[in-house]
Formats: C-alpha cells, sequence, structure tokens
C-alpha cells in the first residue's frame, strides 16, 4: 500500500464516517384546519410525514367539541381518549371541532360569526401524549384554510411556504402542539417590536377603535414586565373583541384575550392588561392550593408596573395597596382551588408584604422580583414549599414565609 493510497483510504474513512447519519430523525407534523362560516366546526385533519413516525398518539378529547374522529388505519376511539399508531410514510387523523363555546354566563370565549372567529388553538388541538423512538423530532406547522377574503393571526411566525402557515415552536414537548389565541376573518390589528417582543395586537374589523391606544400602553409597561421576566416570549398576540365576547381577560400561550370594554387602567388604579401579561410572561399554574401564587403575583404587578413606568405616584400607589388589603380582608383564606377577588388581593398583599421583608432582610439586596423571576424559570407548576426554597435561598431564615401568611389574618 502507498502512502498515498493509504491517506487516501483513511480520508473516505473518514468521509465515510461524518456521513453515517446521526441517530436522530425529523418527521414533519402538519395541523390543518379548514374553517368557514358556512360550518359551525372547523375540519381538522393532523398529517405526519416522514420515514420514520411516532409510535402512537394519544389524544384527550373534549367529547362536546372534538367529533368524528377518524383515520384510514390505527385508531381506536374510547370516551375521550383516541389512540392513534399511525403507519408511515404518511398518515392522517381527521375530526372536527365545535368552535363556539357558551359559558354559563351566556358570552362565549370562543365564537365563529360570519366575519370572524376567536378561539384558542390549544382546544382546537387537544393535548397528545406521544411514544416516540428516541432521537425523533417533529417539524410541526399549523395551517388554516380560509374563505378567500379572510386573514389570520397567530402567536407564532408565517412559514414562507404560503397564507395562513405558521411554524409552531412549543420548547421541551415531543410533539409540538399549537398554543394560544387565534383572531381570524374580516380583521384590522397594528404590530410593533416593544422591548425586543413582536407584538399584535388584533380585533375583528370594526372594533378596532383601541388597538393604537393598547398598543401604546404596552410599549408604555411590557419594557418593565420584561425586566422583571427576562424570559417573556418573543412574541405577543393581543386579541380585543366585544360582545357576544367573554367580558374579561384571558391569558393563553404567547397570547392573551381581552374584552373590548375593558379599561386598560381601571378605577382602583390596577390593569387588567398587565395582570394578564404577567400570566404569559411567567407560564406558571398552581395547581392544587397553590393558585394564589400565581394570581398574586399577577394582580401585585398589575399595579406595582404601573407604579413603576410612572404612571402612578407614590401616594397614588399607595392608595391601591390600601384599598388591596381592605378588600383583602373579605377572604379567609389564600388555600382555595381558584384564587379570585378578595382571595387574589390578601394574595398581592402577601407578596407586598414578602417584597418588603426581602428588602429589609438583605439591605435591598433582594426583592420579590427575584422570588418572581425564580418561581417563572421552568414555566410549569409552582408550589408554597417551592416559594418558601426560593425565599430562604435569598434571606435565610430572616424572611418566614408562613409567618407571613399567618399575618394576613
Ligand atoms: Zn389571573
Amino acid at each position: 500500500m502507498t502512502l498515498r493510497f493509504y491517506i487516501t483510504s483513511l480520508l473516505s474513512l473518514l468521509l465515510l464516517s461524518v456521513a453515517v447519519p446521526a441517530r436522530t430523525a425529523e418527521y414533519e407534523l402538519l395541523y390543518r384546519a379548514t374553517i368557514s362560516p358556512d360550518s359551525e366546526v372547523a375540519r381538522v385533519e393532523i398529517r405526519l410525514n416522514g420515514n420514520k413516525l411516532p409510535r402512537r398518539l394519544v389524544l384527550h378529547l373534549n367529547p362536546e367539541r372534538h367529533l368524528k374522529v377518524r383515520s384510514d388505519a390505527g385508531l381506536t376511539v374510547e370516551d375521550d381518549r383516541a389512540t392513534w399508531k399511525p403507519k408511515g410514510p404518511q398518515a392522517s387523523l381527521h375530526y372536527d371541532f365545535v368552535i363556539s363555546e357558551q359559558k354559563a354566563s351566556g358570552s362565549y370565549d370562543s365564537l365563529l360569526t360570519a366575519d370572524w372567529a376567536i378561539l384558542r388553538s390549544d382546544k382546537l388541538i387537544p393535548p397528545i401524549t406521544v411514544s416516540v423512538a428516541k432521537g425523533l423530532t417533529a417539524r410541526a406547522q399549523l395551517q388554516f384554510e380560509l374563505p378567500s377574503d379572510w386573514s389570520s393571526a397567530a402567536p407564532y411566525a408565517s412559514t414562507s411556504d404560503s397564507k395562513h402557515h405558521y411554524e409552531i415552536v412549543d420548547p421541551g414537548r415531543l410533539l409540538p402542539r399549537p398554543k394560544g389565541w387565534l383572531i381570524l376573518g374580516n380583521i384590522t390589528s397594528r404590530q410593533d417590536v416593544i422591548a425586543g417582543v413582536d407584538v399584535r395586537v388584533a380585533a375583528p374589523a370594526g372594533q378596532g377603535r383601541r388597538l393604537q391606544d393598547t398598543l401604546a400602553f404596552l410599549a408604555w409597561t411590557l419594557p418593565d414586565v420584561k425586566a422583571v421576566f427576562p424570559g417573556f416570549p418573543d412574541r405577543l398576540l393581543v386579541v380585543t373583541a366585544g360582545k357576544p365576547m367573554w367580558r374579561g381577560g384571558l391569558s393563553g400561550t404567547r397570547s392573551l384575550f381581552m374584552h373590548g370594554d375593558r379599561p386598560l387602567i381601571s378605577g382602583n388604579r390596577t390593569s387588567s392588561m398587565i395582570h394578564e401579561l404577567v400570566h404569559v410572561a411567567t407560564g406558571i399554574n398552581g395547581g392544587k392550593d397553590a393558585d394564589w401564587i400565581v394570581e398574586g403575583l399577577a394582580e401585585y404587578y398589575a399595579a406595582n408596573i404601573l407604579w413603576r413606568s410612572g404612571a402612578l405616584s407614590d401616594l397614588r400607589y399607595q392608595q391601591t395597596l390600601d384599598w388591596k388589603e381592605e378588600w383583602a380582608g373579605e377572604a379567609d383564606t389564600l388555600f382555595v382551588k381558584r384564587s379570585s377577588g378578595p382571595v387574589t388581593a390578601r394574595a398581592a398583599v402577601f407578596m407586598h408584604r414578602l417584597h418588603l421583608a426581602l428588602q429589609e432582610a438583605t439591605d435591598d439586596a433582594a426583592g420579590l422580583d427575584d422570588v418572581a423571576r425564580e418561581l417563572a424559570r421552568d414555566r410549569g407548576r409552582v408550589s408554597l414549599s417551592q416559594l418558601q426554597e426560593i425565599v430562604h435561598a435569598l434571606a435565610g431564615n430572616k424572611v418566614d414565609v408562613d409567618a407571613l401568611i399567618a399575618g394576613l389574618e
């Protein structure tokens, strides 16, 4: 063997080893929804494409809204579970989704009209658990088929492929799934980049008279929200609409809904817009007995961010805190399944006291921002014991969470 031949062989061997495919593979996952005012249901297709596909998908259905689940092969449906074992390289599952949902109050939190639809993509596509081979990942997209004069807004970047076509990001999930609010149809919207966040506010056409005010309010307050929560999503969609949509605010992933009649700042100087922004920022949930932590943080910052950004003087901020303290007196405990009204006021008062206690114990080195950031780190479920650990790490034994809770009596 000549030296040259030897080197050539070695090189080709090296190249060969580089060319050997890594043990990762990708498949395409397309969520496709056809929506038209002619039909009260969205026709949904989940389409998989790839040499390797997941072994099994289990869809956790809402039997009142996900109807007629069907596939050519590998599907069994039992009550609220549809188990699908797709056969590649191409496989499809179809179902119908009832778009409008009326709450007990008579208003809607999801609605299809002749001109537009407002709904949540995480209801359109139900939660799905998946079994996949190690290293198999999905490139997920969401696509709408709409009447030709309809537009769409979703909290995702558009793909360059076609209209109403979005690239889904869902970090840390084996099966990326679209989440958050959507508005489709004859709509009006305004857009800007605020503190590095691509912000879009949208409403049905004819209901957009406050879009610029809303965008300006976000330009005023979002930088302070992001200063507390640097992990704020890179995209935010704010959907607003009037009657018959539900008269409140509801956060979703990278998005929120706010009723068009709601003021940006209420008479008692808190802001439900900032409250919902904090939910978007933290992405946390409380589970049993810790909902007050989630709601208390949102409600604390709903006034605190106004004060911090200069929209409230010290005097007016103090008055808001006093009012919250008074309202909090109507609640006996923080530990309820769903925190609202006086319980949330009590939780916000706790957060304020915790902030003061941390400042005092650490000579202003730590405060509630540090606690909030840490709670939001994993964007998951939070608990009282986690809160206690965070406070202990910041201030040792100098701040006693239990004593602060007891002191609310
Ligand atoms: Zn809330």
